[in-house]
């Protein structure tokens, strides 16, 4: 398996595939470190776990580096992205506890309760757009609710994939709790039909879901399924309208565009839309694009050479189809996947700009004749993961939250995720949630107990 720096074009490290036998182990020590690990105490759990938070935090530089190196992001960002995952260690090693607490109901018994028990082994299969915060934010409750993990990462960042290990493994974590496996995505069939994975989860594309969602579903097993997006962005005519474009931009470029909640489409009432528009062009022609090692750098490469090629290609498209180009749409240097931040203007449904997830800084301006059009536009994708809407009268916003078909609407600020708030999405974003109370309870037996006393 290679990594390639996306910066340079240059391999940064090849490494061994993990071959079916040593795959067979692994899970074989999965389930074995599981017997062990799900009756270990609350407090050794948290402490492990509230170490492994400190061990990201003191080499924030080397797995950021890390980070920046194998997909391109900006060092700044990658270097915040440990803190995250810092964060959501720290977290679930204090609320586990509470979130899995058992719940008394009152009923015939002399004693009835719903405990949350683990599961086993979960298998997670991860992206490489967040290659430590994905991972993480799968991997603190999970462990924390006493399952064990293995992790089959995108074939691109396995630095990083070793990298994790790395941290449970320094942390103290027993053998076998959390483990990288070094597979094609072709071999992960294999995984999910092995008799010791008892559950498993899929944060990516769309098809990578379907797959791994329907292999799973033969084996009855259970999945959580994290996947693309098209994140609306709506703009009411009672907008600040350069403070939303300005937040557009940030909200378009994060990840240099690569984020399933980045917002991809800016669904504008008709009244202002010339304004906002000219407003964006200005702030994505600010972007600095260049060296994600250099903290000046507002906008690195994309992650892979075919990606970038797949973008140019759905900006071509929507030009084809109607779209006017107002700036960008081209790739940038002879070096490295460089993509220049794009805004189209005149996207409508039917367009690849509007159907498609653009995965990579491209804007796609859409007019809409009111607030209900810009809602039913919103709403006329195939995806359901974030949204946020932009007014100058919040209540306006909440009353219109309920009506758009999203795992997260934002209103007047960008769609983020925090440990302490549900994440996921409708429709074919997936299904299942992670973090906050609702994630750590997805891997977990709802088990009923019920129980009388004896011979009365
Ligand atoms: P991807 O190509 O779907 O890959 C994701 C993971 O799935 C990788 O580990 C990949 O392995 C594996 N995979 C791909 N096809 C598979 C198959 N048929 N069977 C089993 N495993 C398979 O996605 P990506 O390009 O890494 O990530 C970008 C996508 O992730 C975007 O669509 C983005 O919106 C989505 N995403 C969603 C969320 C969310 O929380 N909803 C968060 C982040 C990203 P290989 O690398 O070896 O192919």
């Amino acid at each position: 398996m290679k990594s390639i720096n996306p910066a340079t074009e240059e391999c940064i490290g090849e490494y061994p595939e993990t071959g079916p036998e040593e795959v067979a182990k692994k899970i074989e020590s999965a389930v074995r470190a599981y017997e062990s690990w799900r009756i270990i105490s609350w407090e050794n759990r948290s402490e492990l776990m509230m170490r492994a938070g400190r061990i990201l935090r003191e080499n924030r530089g080397r797995y950021g580096r890390l980070m920046t190196l194998e997909m391109g992001k900006t060092l700044a960002s990658a270097e915040a992205e440990a803190d995250k995952c810092a964060w959501v260690c720290e977290f679930y090693a204090e609320q586990a506890r509470s979130y899995l607490a058992p719940e008394r109901i009152g009923t015939d018994a002399e004693e009835s309760h719903v405990r949350y028990d683990p599961l086993g082994p979960v298998l997670a299969v991860m992206p490489w757009n967040f290659p430590f915060w994905q991972v993480f934010r799968f991997a603190a409750p999970a462990l924390m609710a006493g399952n064990v993990g293995l992790l089959k990462h995108a074939s691109n960042v396995t630095g990083c994939a070793l990298a994790i290990e790395e941290v449970f493994t320094r942390a103290g974590f027993p053998d076998g709790c959390f483990q990288s496996l070094l597979i094609p995505s072709s071999q992960v069939a294999e995984v999910i039909r092995h008799p010791g994975i008892q559950a498993a989860t899929l944060t990516g594309s769309e098809p990578a879901g379907a797959s791994v969602a329907s292999l799973a579903g033969r084996m009855l097993k259970k999945t959580v399924m994290e996947l693309g997006g098209s994140d609306p962005f709506l703009v009411l005519r009672d907008a600040d309208v350069p403070w939303a474009a300005r937040w557009a931009a940030v909200a378009r470029c994060i990840n240099n565009g690569q984020s399933c909640i980045a917002a991809k489409r800016f669904i504008v009432e008709r009244e202002i839309a010339d304004r906002f528009e000219k407003c964006m062009v200005e702030e994505m022609e600010k972007l600095a694009v260049g060296d994600p090692l250099n903290r000046e750098t507002d906008v690195g490469p994309l992650a892979r050479g075919d990606l970038r090629d797949e973008l140019h290609g759905q900006v071509v498209r929507s030009v084809r189809e109607g779209a006017v180009l107002k700036t960008g749409g081209r790739p940038v240097g002879d070096r490295g996947y460089y993509y220049a931040p794009t805004v189209l203007s005149g996207v409508e449904p039917g367009m690849a700009a509007f159907d498609e997830e653009t995965f990579g800084p491209v804007a796609a301006v859409v007019r809409a004749d009111d607030a209900d059009h810009a809602v039913a536009l919103a709403n006329r994708s195939e995806f359901g993961l974030g949204a946020s809407l932009w007014t100058g009268n919040m209540e306006r916003g909440l009353e219109l939250a309920p009506r758009i078909e999203a795992g997260a609407v934002f209103v007047n600020g960008i769609v983020k995720s925090d440990p302490r708030l549900p994440f996921g999405g409708v429709k074919r974003s997936g299904y299942g949630r992670e973090l906050g109370a609702f994630g750590i309870r997805e891997f977990v037996n709802i088990k009923t107990v019920w129980a009388g006393h004896h011979g009365s």
